[in-house]
């Protein structure tokens, strides 16, 4: 039976690949012949270790990592990275530069504070709400790592190239694009994100980590909140979230296999943007950007209407035309369109049609 879904622009939890909640459908009362769900199944079987492997491996080869990262699974979301990235990367006497592009990058720097560990906000965007991706930033040479969040998922905005950093590890936070472009990978000391938008369900976060960042982590931290308890177990030092990493490893085969890797990715996301970007442009000034040209997001696109009660009607009148999760962020209203990997172009192209239609009718 053909399920009823909608165009889904929802910002995390997100669409995923149908091809793959289908793979999942079908094998989940016996998968491959083991007469049980993944779900059921020992995180010590050798099922699950071939998928855990496979989604290492295929992560390897779409991001090009060299020898030097392991990858590795962690609960408690992204947010637990804020914590866990000072707490192991960062000793007492020893500074690290965060730049401020709005609420998940101020988390950061602000559980980092919690720690009483040393952070230099070295940019921020605050003075223009967020609205840009701060440009010839001096960073501190002696910082351990500089901090950013590659796409900050409420503004709408992304950074379209990685700063230059004079040799000191990059470490980002990209919970609302990673995998949607390729990128050069040997500058970051750790790269994390939440699998909620790009990669698969909730409940688990990927986290990148290169080997000169592991020889910070200290001695005297809990198991669980320490990477190399990760990084020496494989991630299977407790149970980890098994069925969360399965999908995980269904969406990067997708990505590899179906999509054709991240330059094919990013080809189609920028095909994306452009159309719902082309459609507020020329709309006469019925939509607004609110993220400034340079600085837009190919994964959340934000906009506003003339008045508030528009927006209302738009989102109201949008779900009934079968297009979902347009609604801005609780903490900034207006509305917005999430255009991760899983989005397919027909329903990019159903929304710029409806937003184009809608602004006829009340513009
Ligand atoms: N960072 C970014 C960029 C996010 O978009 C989010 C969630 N929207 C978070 C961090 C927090 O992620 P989590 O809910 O997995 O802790």
């Amino acid at each position: 039976m053909k399920a009823n879904r909608i165009c889904n622009f929802n910002a995390g939890p997100a669409a995923l690949p149908l091809a793959v909640l289908e793979e999942i459908q079908g094998s989940l009362l016996d998968y491959k012949g083991t007469g049980m769900s993944v779900m059921e199944m020992s995180h010590r079987s050798k099922e699950f270790d071939a998928i855990i492997n496979d989604a290492i491996s295929r992560t390897r080869r779409l991001l090009q990592l060299d020898e030097r990262f392991h990858v590795i699974f962690v609960q408690g979301g992204a947010s637990l990275q804020f914590s866990m990235i000072p707490m192991n990367l960062l000793a007492d006497g020893r500074s690290a530069d965060y730049v401020n592009t709005g609420t998940w990058a101020a988390n950061a720097i602000k559980e980092a504070r919690m720690l009483n560990k040393t952070v230099s906000v070295v940019a921020s965007s605050e003075d223009r709400q967020f609205t840009y991706i701060p440009r010839d930033i001096a960073f501190n040479p002696d910082a351990v790592y500089v901090h950013l969040t590659s796409n900050n998922t409420i503004r709408g905005t992304q950074w379209a190239a990685f700063p230059e950093t004079q040799g000191v590890p990059i470490v980002a936070d990209m919970s609302s694009d990673i995998m949607s472009r390729p990128f050069d990978a040997g500058r970051f000391g750790l790269i994390y994100a939440g699998a909620q938008k790009n990669i698969g369900p909730a409940g688990v976060c990927m986290v990148i980590i290169r080997d000169d960042m592991l020889k910070r982590v200290p001695a005297n931290l809990p198991a669980m909140l320490k990477y190399t308890t990760y990084t020496s177990k494989n991630s299977l030092y407790n149970t980890p979230p098994s069925f969360a990493i399965y999908t995980v490893q269904l969406v990067l085969k997708w990505l590899e296999e179906t999509v054709g890797g991240l330059g094919r990715m990013e080809a189609l996301n920028r095909q994306k943007a452009a159309v719902v970007y082309r459609g507020i442009d020329d709309s006469g000034g019925f939509y607004r950007g609110t993220a400034e040209p340079g600085s837009r997001s190919l994964m959340n696109l934000t906009f506003r209407l003339p008045s508030e009660e528009l927006e209302k009607r738009f989102l109201e009148e949008a779900l009934k035309a079968g297009l979902g999760g347009l609604k801005g962020h609780r903490s900034v209203g207006g509305c917005r369109a999430s255009l991760y990997n899983a989005v397919p172009l027909e329903a990019v192209e159903a929304l710029a049609g409806f937003m184009q239609a809608f602004a006829r009718k009340n513009g």
